[in-house]
């Protein structure tokens, strides 16, 4: 049996050598403890760099995916972000740890309760959940200085597009959900978007509507 201190060592180990070097993104993703987002059955591999199923036929990503996500979002203390795909919480709580406010929407309401539940024990409170398709932004809190969407489409949303801060930064995977997609990094200018593809992942995708449950 390993020890926690050992598994530590061993997650941020390979957080490092996937890339991920930022100090406050490293600090963040130590000082939140993933196994507080995976339940049941596949607790025990929480510290390996690998996806795992949550409920409703999701996955929390892989560590290091969510590392060069935050990474290339590059978040400022001062930030609002706007995190579509709650999913189990994980990439919010890290974002929480970085920003001014996280806005999170899942279209599934039980993941976002769940979701709820553990920032409520960590006392991450600067972090808001809804329930709601995120396809078509969060209108009433736009716009945003950083965007983070944790499912693929097959094409940047558009109203995602148009709740970005100019000067603000998009990250999201793009493509179809049944084959490798691209992590993209979008900058809006003064002028119009620039897009950046960082390296292929695979996500589930990102729908239309809200969830059964
Ligand atoms: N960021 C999550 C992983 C998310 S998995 C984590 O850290 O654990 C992707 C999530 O996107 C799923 O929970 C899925 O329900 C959600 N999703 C898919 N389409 C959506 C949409 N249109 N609006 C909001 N959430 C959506």
């Amino acid at each position: 049996m390993t020890s926690r201190a050992e598994q530590q060592m061993a997650f941020v180990f390979a957080l490092r050598q996937r890339g991920v070097k930022d100090k406050r993104v490293l600090e963040a993703m130590e000082k939140i403890d993933r196994g507080e987002f995976v339940k049941g059955l596949f607790s025990e591999r929480s510290y390996e760099d690998m996806p795992l199923p949550i409920a409703c036929g999701q996955t929390i990503s892989q560590p290091s995916v969510v590392g060069i996500m935050t990474q290339a979002l590059d978040v400022q203390p001062r930030h609002k972000v706007l995190e579509v795909g709650t999913g189990s919480g994980y990439q919010a709580a890290i974002l929480s740890q970085l920003a001014r406010r996280v806005y999170t929407v899942d279209r599934h309401k039980r993941l976002v309760d769940e979701a709820q539940a553990v920032f409520d024990k960590l006392g991450l409170t600067n972090i808001t959940t809804l329930a709601a398709d995120g396809t078509r932004g969060l209108p009433e809190q736009a716009p945003f200085d950083r965007i983070i969407v944790t499912a693929a489409a097959e094409d940047t949303p558009g109203p995602l597009l148009a709740e970005l801060k100019v000067g603000g930064i998009m990250v999201l995977p793009v493509g179809q959900s049944d084959a490798v997609q691209s992590l993209i990094k979008v900058t809006r200018t003064e002028t119009g978007y620039d897009y950046d593809e960082l390296l292929p992942v695979r996500f589930v995708p990102l729908l239309d509507g809200m969830g059964q449950d």
